[in-house]
């Protein structure tokens, strides 16, 4: 028999949103009941679990952003969480190289953010870079970032979900929204009840949204982000190494990452996918999805939106192996031959669109009102800002119940 559920509050999604801001609902409520729904049977099934477990600085964003006022706190969150906690974090910093004039203009405007921004920062001479990381090249000067770190994005979730079970969390993994009803949620277990809903749902917040009313003007647009990880006895890096990316879109380029394990990877790719959760072959595959997603995809195709046939012939040439490895290698003095690599767990970024004007939203985006509240847009580096991103909802939730 199909189960009737009530709950105070109801969270769709156990990623790192979700998760944090059920951390966060239950320090502001802590007399509250509160239900995570996950349609997955583990945690950190997508891209919680499949990003670079970078904690960015916090220079690449405006300072008019909501990104800019929450990550550099973010950081220092993570930071102090691993070190309470005794989870794995890499203090390796990062490098951002440039390779030509134009891109040495870029190391300029990354810096004044950063400096706008608080985030300690400096301009370095290309000398300098080479005595952080011999092998990194850079055209006069590149920007090091001292504060940029690496986790294991696996164990900080189950670090945060251990935490919530604790402190009377209820998490129910294989329990997927489907619908809304007229009071109710419909899911595959039966109907729950809730006092608020909130939809940390990911690749598909902006579906769920709509069933609220909200996301009127907006789609989610899937990127993928392969990775390409170093053979243990190759390619080793002292520092997470970076190109300096275009700024007109929400992508850092190919970089290299040293994990929270001293492994070196390669990525990731934004590569357009062709339906939400297309990581393999045909693995999950969505006709419905693939349908829209081209018509989506063509229009920007046709109409060139920031530029997106552009990005989307070079990003879909990184589906080959020897091509991603000769770009990433142009941060370097040499391409090390003797590397082998081999591709590692993919991630889907879920890149919300504008379907109005047809531009990618930059920002960190949600809507809501007393009885729901989404979280549209919780794009990189939104595993980063994750806690003071859900203080953030927690307050603008609050406000509007009370
Ligand atoms: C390749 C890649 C690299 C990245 N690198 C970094 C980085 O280095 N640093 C950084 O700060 N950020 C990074 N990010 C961004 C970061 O990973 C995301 O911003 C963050 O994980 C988003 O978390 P989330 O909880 O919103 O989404 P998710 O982790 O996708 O969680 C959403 C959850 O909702 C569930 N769900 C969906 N629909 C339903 C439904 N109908 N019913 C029930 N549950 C549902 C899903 O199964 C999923 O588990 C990266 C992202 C990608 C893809």
């Amino acid at each position: 028999m199909k189960k009737q559920i009530y709950t105070d509050f109801l969270i769709i999604g156990a990623g790192i949103i979700g998760l944090s801001i059920a951390y966060k609902l239950k320090q502001q409520f802590p007399d509250s009941k509160i239900l995570i729904i996950e349609k997955e049977k583990e945690i950190g099934f997508h891209a919680s679990g499949r990003n670079s477990g970078v904690l960015h600085a916090g220079f690449y964003y405006t300072s008019d952003s909501i990104k800019a006022k929450l990550c550099k706190a973010g950081n220092e969150a993570w930071r102090n969480y691993c070190e309470e906690n005794k989870l794995r974090i890499n203090r390796c910093g990062k490098l951002v190289v440039a390779r030509n004039e134009v891109e040495l203009e870029g190391i300029h405007v990354l810096h004044k953010r950063g400096v706008a921004n608080n985030v300690i920062l400096d301009v370095i001479s290309d000398e300098e870079a080479t005595e952080i990381e011999p092998k990194a090249k850079t055209y006069e000067k590149a920007l090091w970032s001292p504060t940029t770190a690496t986790v294991d994005p696996i164990e900080v979730i189950l670090s945060i979900k251990d935490k919530l079970l604790s402190l009377g969390v209820e998490i129910l993994l294989d329990v997927k929204f489907i619908h809304k009803t007229d009071k109710a949620i419909q899911t595959n277990i039966g109907e729950i009840s809730a006092g608020y809903l909130v939809n940390a749902a990911g690749l598909y917040a902006d579906k769920i949204a709509k069933e609220f009313g909200f996301s009127e003007n907006y789609q989610i647009l899937p990127f993928k982000g392969l990775y390409l990880y170093a053979s243990d006895k190759g390619l080793k890096l002292k520092t997470n190494i970076y190109p300096v990316p275009n700024l007109n879109n929400p992508f850092l380029g190919v970089h290299f990452t040293v994990t929270a394990f001293n492994k070196t990877k390669i990525g990731p790719t934004a590569i357009p996918a062709f339906w939400r959760e297309n990581y393999k072959g045909f693995d999950r595959f969505n006709l419905n999805e693939l349908i829209d997603i081209l018509s989506v995809e063509s229009g920007l195709f046709l109409a060139n939106k920031f530029n997106f046939r552009r990005l989307a012939y070079e990003e879909m040439a990184k589906f080959y192996k020897n091509n991603l490895v000769n770009l990433a290698g142009s941060l370097l003095y040499e391409v090390d031959d003797s590397t082998n690599y081999s591709w590692g767990k993919p991630g889907i970024r879920a890149q919300l669109i504008n379907s109005k004007t047809r531009t990618l939203e930059m920002d960190f985006k949600f809507e809501g009102d007393d009885k729901s509240f989404h979280v549209l847009n919780a794009v990189s580096p939104a595993f980063t800002c994750a806690l003071p991103f859900s203080d953030l909802i927690v307050e603008e939730i609050a406000k509007k119940i009370n």
